[in-house]
């Protein structure tokens, strides 16, 4: 039987990209997110987790077994290098999960998976269509402020980790404009209904 088609749902950070997912889920659509999988994972993935212990140590998970959150935060803080060593061991444990949950989804039009990186990764490729959430700088920076109870400076820090929306746009097929104005509900359905069109014979 042929597992239906794989769509890509990324967007900067404070883009709305979790909202749409949750808009998707009402539709009946299978959400697969890639960072509360990701957490997850690191508490439960036998190989994922000696990964890391390899690479930093017992001290990387307490007593009881969970990830110790704070020795890692510490160990990545400013060091762009260990955030690539943490995200080489992780990235490739998701996707592996990602496998096995896609290829029980049947009997559904498509299914999405929902990730701030994907383009960044190059995992976009793998799709068969990429959604794209995009919203004004500005207003992704103060969403994320209240969401997060974070200081503007926090949220910069973390957008300047990811690409901009321009070479985002430029990749995608889809693009919801989530800037308060244009209706994301309504959007989000004109985009469902065109992906139960899709008939693409894959995986
Ligand atoms: P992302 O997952 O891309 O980081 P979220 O979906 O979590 O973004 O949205 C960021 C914050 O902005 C959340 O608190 C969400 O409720 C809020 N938000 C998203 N879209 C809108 C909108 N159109 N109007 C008002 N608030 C919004």
């Amino acid at each position: 039987m042929n597992n239906p088609p794989r769509i890509g749902l990324t967007g900067g950070i404070g883009s709305g990209k979790t909202t749409c997912a949750q808009i998707f889920m009402e539709l009946g659509i299978p959400v697969y997110s890639s960072d509360d999988r990701a957490k997850q994972l690191m508490n439960t993935d036998p190989i994922l987790k000696s990964s890391l212990i390899g690479a930093f140590g017992f001290e990387t998970y307490l007593s009881d077994g969970t990830l110790n959150r704070e020795f890692l935060s510490k160990i990545v803080f400013g060091d762009p290098e260990k955030v690539k060593q943490i995200n080489a061991i992780v990235h490739p444990a998701v996707r592996r999960d990602f496998e096995s949950w896609a290829k029980k989804k049947h009997s559904v039009p498509y299914i999405l998976q929902e990730s701030a990186l994907l383009f960044e990764i190059g995992s976009h490729t793998v799709f068969d269509k990429m959604i794209l959430v995009d919203a004004p700088i500005d207003l992704r920076v103060a969403r994320v402020m209240r969401r997060d109870n974070v200081p503007k400076k926090a949220v910069v820090a973390r957008m300047s980790k990811q690409w901009s929306s321009e070479k985002k746009r430029a990749l995608a097929h889809y693009i919801i404009e989530n800037d308060g104005h244009r209706g994301l509900i309504k959007q989000v359905i004109n985009i469902h209904l065109e992906l139960q069109e899709l008939r693409i014979p894959t995986h």
